[in-house]
């Protein structure tokens, strides 16, 4: 079992998965594992992953074979487990929970080598869909309190197989930077009665000099004080609160934007390896008492997705201070990414 262990100087959690226990010597080389010929994740293959969750699928064919679209497995590898209680327990100064938690796998496509930004509209549409209705499945776990949603595209963003895939991780804790956003939205909201993400997508709009993309319904932009060269958000334009809210036609102007914005950043960095994380609102329905302290939740926090190109290695400053050096402006990264022919 996977164990939950918090630093009381840090005041962070940290998973300690062994499980997943490597030996010293199984550092060294960092190779894919994936050989040529063979991917768990391409149709006919659907006995080597555990059984299907979900999928989604145009005609009739049965579960765990060929025909889907979308496919939802648990990871094979999970970082946290389904099964069991917290046992919240103290040893000495330190707190440990059992690492409970569900991980699962979103297959984006049957088809091996599409990148995500070739998808066709209705079909990315369709995968935000699957998130989306997988986070509504998961938050009817009272034991998780967040289900974080992302995306790792090439190997030095972390993605160990190149089939175009998906993650979720729902879990019994609020990751610490959600946690941040969440108390700053509970300040601005205790001192103004108003959404601070709201505020500030609307303080872009008038500036304009962040933003690489406006539909209307969603915005991509820069943030101000961007952590690594070409970050961005993208976020709805009306208050939403959690992305398990999103409509059905939502999901077809968010899958408009994102296949925009990642083609943007595909032709003006030459296909970088990125991340893009979902940040939402925590799960309501949790029975934590940490829920006590955001009572304005709904009307206060607003959903959005940071990208985030890998360009860049974090060195010693960055992990030994939690401090970023951004040698690219975010006004020079927006203005860059609105004029690149794509
Ligand atoms: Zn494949
Ligand atoms: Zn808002």
């Amino acid at each position: 079992m996977p164990e939950l262990r918090h630093d009381p100087i840090q005041r962070q959690w940290v998973i300690i998965a062994s499980e997943r226990a490597r030996r010293p010597s199984e550092f060294e080389v960092t190779v894919t594992q994936q050989s040529a010929e063979f991917c768990p994740f391409c149709p006919c293959n659907e006995d080597k992953t555990p059984p299907e969750i979900m999928a989604v699928r145009d005609g009739f064919s049965a579960p765990n074979s060929p025909g889907w679209s979308v496919r939802v497995v648990a990871n094979k590898y999970p970082a946290l487990r389904i099964e069991g209680d917290l046992d919240r327990a103290a040893e000495g100064l330190y707190d440990r929970m059992n690492g409970v938690g569900a991980h699962e796998i979103v297959i984006e496509t049957p088809d091996h080598t599409r990148h995500i930004a070739d998808q066709p509209q209705s079909h990315l549409a369709k995968v935000l869909r699957t998130y989306r209705d997988r986070l509504l499945d998961l938050q009817r776990d009272t034991r998780f309190l967040y289900v974080a949603i992302f995306r790792n595209y090439g190997e030095s963003a972390g993605a160990t197989l190149s089939h175009p895939h998906s993650q979720l991780i729902a879990m019994p804790i609020v990751p610490r930077v959600i946690e941040i956003e969440l108390r700053s939205a509970r300040d601005h909201y205790y001192q103004r009665e108003r959404c601070l993400f709201c505020d500030l997508l609307r303080q872009e709009r008038d500036a304009g000099s962040r933003i690489v993309v406006d539909n209307g319904d969603y915005i991509a932009y820069a943030p101000y004080a961007a952590r690594s060269p070409f970050e961005l958000i993208l976020a709805p334009t009306r208050h939403q609160h959690d992305f398990a809210h999103i409509t059905d036609d939502g999901t077809e102007k968010l899958a408009a934007i994102l296949i925009e914005t990642l083609h943007r950043l595909r032709s003006a960095l030459n296909d970088p390896p990125f991340n893009f994380v979902i940040h939402s609102a925590p799960n309501i329905r949790s029975r934590s008492v940490w829920m006590q302290d955001f009572p304005y939740l709904a009307d206060g926090y607003h959903w959005h997705i940071e990208i985030i190109p890998r360009l860049t290695k974090s060195a010693g400053f960055e992990w030994g201070t939690g401090f970023h050096i951004n040698p690219t402006p975010p006004e020079l990264a927006a203005d860059y990414l609105r004029r690149v022919k794509y």
